[in-house]
C-alpha cells in the first residue's frame, strides 16, 4: 500500500517542494493551503502531471477549528496517514516595537497552536512507523531581532517535537524538527534587493541563499523509514549558517 502524507502549506515555496519530493517517491500527498487555491491547484497538477497522486485540503490555520477542517476534508479522500509535515507559517521582519498583540496571536495561532491540534486530532489516523516533521527555523539557534516574536513560535515547535518523540516512541512514530535557513521563498520578498541578498548568502558556508528543493530533500529523508532510529531532534538545514 502506497503512503500517504499531509503538508501543510504545501500550495507553495518549501511546502510545495516538500509535496512534490514526496510524490516523487509514490507517497500520496494531501497539500493543504489557506487561501492561494491557484497555487495549490498548481501543486496537485504538476504531482499528477508526473504520475503522483495527490489532493488539495484548505484552511485558515489562524482559525480555531482549523485542525477539524483539515481532517474532515482528507478523510473524505485517504485512510490513514503516514506522514504529517506541519510546514505552514507566517513571518515578516518587524522591530520589537512594531508587533503587535494581534499579530502576535495570528504568529502564535498559525505557527504554534495549529500544528499541535492538528497533531494532537491527527494521532488517531497516523499509522504506527509513522513520521511527524516539524519545520522549524535557524532563528532558534541564530539570535534575529528582527523576528522575535515568530523565533518564539519556533521555539515552541522544538519543544512540541522534543515532548512528543517520547510519547510517540512506543509505537514506533519518529517526531523531528527541520530547521531550515534562509530560503528564496515568497516569505523573504525582502530578497528581491541584490543587496540583501547578497548579505543573506553569507550566512551560509556555501555562500548562497538556499532554495527549497535543499530543505525538501532533508525532509523526505527525516520522512523516510531509512530516518527510523533519529528521533525527538532539531535538525539544522540551514546550509552552515553562522557556524
Ligand atoms: P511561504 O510564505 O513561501 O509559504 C507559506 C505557506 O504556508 C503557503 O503554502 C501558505 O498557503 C501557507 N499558509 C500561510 N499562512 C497560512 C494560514 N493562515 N493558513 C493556512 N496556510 C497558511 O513560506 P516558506 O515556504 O518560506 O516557509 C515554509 C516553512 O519554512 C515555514 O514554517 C517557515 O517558517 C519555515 N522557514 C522558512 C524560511 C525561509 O527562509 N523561507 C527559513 C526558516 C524557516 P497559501 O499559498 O494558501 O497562502
Amino acid at each position: 500500500m502506497s503512503r500517504t502524507a499531509l503538508v501543510t502549506g504545501g500550495s507553495r515555496g518549501i511546502g510545495r517542494a516538500v509535496a512534490l519530493r514526496l510524490a516523487g517517491e509514490g507517497v500520496r500527498v494531501a497539500v493543504h493551503y489557506g487561501s492561494n487555491e491557484t497555487a495549490a491547484k498548481q501543486t496537485v497538477d504538476d504531482i499528477q502531471a508526473a504520475g503522483g497522486e495527490a489532493f488539495a485540503v484548505r484552511a485558515d490555520l489562524s482559525e480555531p477549528d482549523a485542525a477539524e477542517q483539515v481532517w474532515r476534508q482528507f478523510d473524505a479522500v485517504a485512510d490513514g496517514l503516514d506522514v504529517l509535515v506541519n510546514n505552514a507559517a507566517i513571518g515578516r521582519h518587524q522591530p520589537l516595537a512594531d508587533v503587535t498583540p494581534e499579530w502576535f496571536d495570528r504568529l502564535v495561532a498559525v505557527n504554534a497552536k495549529a500544528p499541535f491540534f492538528l497533531i494532537q486530532q491527527g494521532l488517531s489516523r497516523l499509522r504506527d512507523g509513522g513520521r511527524i516533521v516539524n519545520i522549524g527555523s535557524g532563528v532558534t539557534r541564530i539570535a534575529f531581532p528582527q523576528d522575535t516574536a515568530y523565533s518564539m513560535t519556533k521555539g515552541a515547535l522544538n519543544t512540541l517535537t522534543l515532548a512528543l518523540a517520547k510519547e510517540l516512541g512506543p509505537r514506533g512514530i519518529t517526531v523531528n524538527t527541520v530547521a531550515p535557513g534562509i530560503i528564496e521563498t515568497d516569505m523573504n520578498d525582502w530578497l528581491a534587493d541584490p543587496e540583501a541578498a547578497r548579505a543573506a548568502a553569507e550566512y551560509s558556508v556555501f555562500e548562497r541563499v538556499g532554495q527549497p528543493e535543499d530543505v525538501a530533500d532533508v525532509v523526505a529523508f527525516v520522512a523516510s523509514e531509512q530516518a527510523r532510529w533519529i528521533t525527538g531532534q532539531w535538525i539544522d538545514a540551514t546550509g552552515g549558517s553562522r557556524l
